[in-house]
């Protein structure tokens, strides 16, 4: 899984074109445990693409959960006692406790002692017995996490794990120093979840291709402008247990077990990124049904449902962005 392991933030690559028009800046970051590729144009593009690099440095002191005195860290070994967390930990909490109501708990941020179980959180993965996953379920349920202000407490044996959010949550707060930057044309792919902002340089819609879970190169392209989209998958982090089964990082809250719910992907497309980034979790782990219900009663995002069997759904407005370059139909969603 995501963990937020953070480890050390390394800035890769500083490469900025300096004869185009308008100027190109490309930079690449490694944080939140997946590298980043940010992308902006004009005059005050590599300005932007500092700020943003400094707040992803930020964010990740802030969020990881395998940083001591970081929120999060600090939240999980509180023993029950609030604790006092940055306006971005406030909210990002705020933003994943609204989807999860809205998913009835598929999203649930305090699923992070299964998580570790399972070995997501190291890489020292093991299929745990039903036993020990009944019993950690007990200290899991997002509605436990109480939140005033910017003091937050859980009870004593949950932990809390954002990376189902945080991702969205960071493409949310580039996006922001674009906007403020003056950057009019940007586009950022952090690992998988891609914010554009504007269009093109050329004025023309960005294309953002969507990845095949079964291996494929990808499965279309979406022509978008001003927005974010963002992808949960079960091909993303798995592994194969001593008994010969595939196991991956989305866990169902319901069961312990990663979600088999015959989805394989979705695809969120929307205005908030960490709307998107909760969204897509949670309606992988809903699958078909529960996910074309949760967007007839809450609406406000499109989306692409990737079933295992091999079909692809999408709601209207994700269709009409989307170019289908596979050999899988596309239905549509009422
Ligand atoms: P994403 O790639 O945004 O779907 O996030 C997947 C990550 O979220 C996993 O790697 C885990 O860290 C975490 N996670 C897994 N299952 C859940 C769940 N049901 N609710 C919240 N977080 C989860
Ligand atoms: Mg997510």
């Amino acid at each position: 899984m995501k963990k937020l392991r953070f480890s050390a933030l390394l800035f890769a690559a500083l490469l900025c074109g300096c004869s185009a028009e308008p100027e190109k800046c490309v930079r690449s970051i490694y944080a939140m445990d997946t590298l980043m590729s940010l992308t902006a144009y004009g005059d005050n593009a590599q300005e932007a693409l500092d700020r943003a690099a400094e707040r992803l440095a930020e964010l990740e002191q802030e969020l990881s959960v395998t940083i001591p005195d970081s929120d999060i860290g600090r939240l999980n070994s509180s023993g029950g006692v609030p604790v006092t967390v940055s306006d971005d930990t406030a909210e990002i909490l705020r933003a994943a406790l609204e989807v999860s109501a809205q998913s009835r708990g598929a999203l649930d941020v305090t699923i992070y002692p299964v998580l570790r179980e399972w070995g997501f959180t190291t890489g020292e993965y093991s299929v745990p017995d039903s036993e020990t996953l009944a019993e950690l379920l007990e200290n899991v349920d997002y509605t436990r996490v109480e939140i005033a202000g910017n003091e937050v407490s859980i009870p004593e044996g949950f932990a809390v794990d954002l990376g189902a959010v945080a991702k969205g949550y960071a493409s949310d707060c580039a996006a922001e120093i674009m906007r403020s930057c003056g950057v009019s044309s940007a586009v950022m792919n952090l690992g998988g979840n891609v914010c554009v902002t504007g269009s093109k340089p050329d004025g023309s819609p960005w294309k953002v291709a969507v990845a095949d879970p079964f291996g494929g190169e990808y499965l279309g392209t979406l022509s978008v402008s001003d927005c974010f989209v963002i992808t949960s998958g079960k091909y993303e982090r798995c592994f194969t247990g001593e008994d010969g089964r595939r196991y991956h990082h989305i866990i169902d809250p319901a069961t312990g077990y990663p979600s088999e719910n015959g989805l394989s992907a979705v695809t969120v497309l929307g205005e908030s990124g960490v709307e998107c980034d909760a969204l897509s979790t949670a309606l992988l782990v809903l699958g078909e049904e529960g996910a074309a219900d949760l967007w007839r009663e809450h609406g406000g995002f499109e989306m692409l449902l990737v079933t295992d069997d091999r079909r692809l759904v999408s709601t209207r407005g994700f269709a009409e962005k989307f170019e289908n370059s596979s050999e899988m139909e596309l239905q549509i969603l009422e």
